[in-house]
């Protein structure tokens, strides 16, 4: 029995950590309701509990058809509607070799999560988001543009997870990069397919950010490549989780409701 909050709704995956857990934080802070989602149960009901706001959270595995699908009726169940994704789940794996060294099966993890994992979200997301009646937040605002998409309504707004990765060549981390750049293809296609229906679908490409997943990956590297790799960024300096949470949130907004398709870079000037 879905429970109406009044709140705008928010679905994260990979929320149990990182990029996720502060995009959770974030949308909570905003207001909306949560659905927090991530393989790891205990670290979604951990970030549920720094949530100020209604949530849930949700196991999923974004490699599965049938638990993607699960995960968004129990947020439809819960909650009436989603609002608002970010597909943030996704993983590194190793970073230290080359295409003839990377296994097989190496390259299918990380297109598993990152690349289908992003178009099982969308795809489920985007059957529900049809679904919904369009949102028109603060009409009289736009009561004499009726062009303007705002006025129309939106059904729902997603973020998908790509990466710097997605912007420049990525030697010894091949799988990793070619994931990401095809999140953006994602993206661009979803966003064009979907434009006329009042869902926007746009990227977020984080540079490296301080989360569990950078350290894993910064752990792999000597001393001195870890340096070059934490000062490549102009800014000279790795991101904070916050501050792509916050670029993903303002994408999601109402904000920006003629801002379709696109990729923001979060990567201090790279
Ligand atoms: P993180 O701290 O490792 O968080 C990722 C979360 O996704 C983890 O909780 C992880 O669970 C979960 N996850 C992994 N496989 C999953 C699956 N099959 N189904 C559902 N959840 C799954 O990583 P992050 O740094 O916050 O990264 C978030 C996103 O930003 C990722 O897509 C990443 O590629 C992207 N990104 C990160 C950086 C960076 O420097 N941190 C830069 C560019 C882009 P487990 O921990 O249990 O595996």
């Amino acid at each position: 029995m879905a429970t109406n909050t009044g709140k705008r709704v928010a679905l994260v995956t990979g929320g149990g950590s990182g990029i996720g857990r502060a995009t959770a934080v974030r949308f909570a802070e905003l207001g909306y309701s949560c659905v927090v989602a991530d393989i790891d149960e205990s670290s979604a009901k951990e970030t549920l509990r720094m949530l100020q706001t209604p949530g849930i959270a949700v196991q999923v595995d974004v490699t599965k058809a049938t638990s993607v699908e699960a995960m968004v009726t129990a947020a439809v169940q819960h909650f009436g509607r989603i609002d608002c994704a970010f597909n943030g789940a996704g993983i590194a794996e190793r970073a230290t070799a080359t295409i003839a060294d990377t296994t097989e099966d190496e390259f299918d993890r990380v297109m598993g999560v990152n690349t289908k994992g992003v178009w099982l979200c969308l795809k489920y997301e985007i059957a529900q988001m049809l679904q919904q009646e369009p949102v028109m937040s603060d009409p009289a605002k736009w009561a004499d543009k009726p062009d303007v998409c705002r006025f129309r309504g939106v059904r729902g707004s997603i973020v998908n997870a790509s990466s710097i990765a997605a912007h420049y060549p990525t030697p010894m981390h091949a799988p990793y990069g070619a994931s990401k750049w095809a999140v953006l293809g994602l993206t661009k296609t979803a966003a064009v397919e979907y434009a006329k229906e009042g869902i926007r679908v746009n990227a977020v490409s984080p540079g490296f950010v301080d989360t569990p997943m950078h350290h894993r990956n910064m752990e792999k590297l000597s001393p001195g490549e870890k340096e070059k790799t934490e000062s490549w960024h102009p800014v000279g300096r790795i991101g904070a989780p916050e501050e792509v949470a916050e670029a993903v949130c303002w994408l999601c907004s109402d904000a920006c409701p003629f801002t379709t398709g696109e990729h923001l870079k979060i990567a201090g000037g790279s």
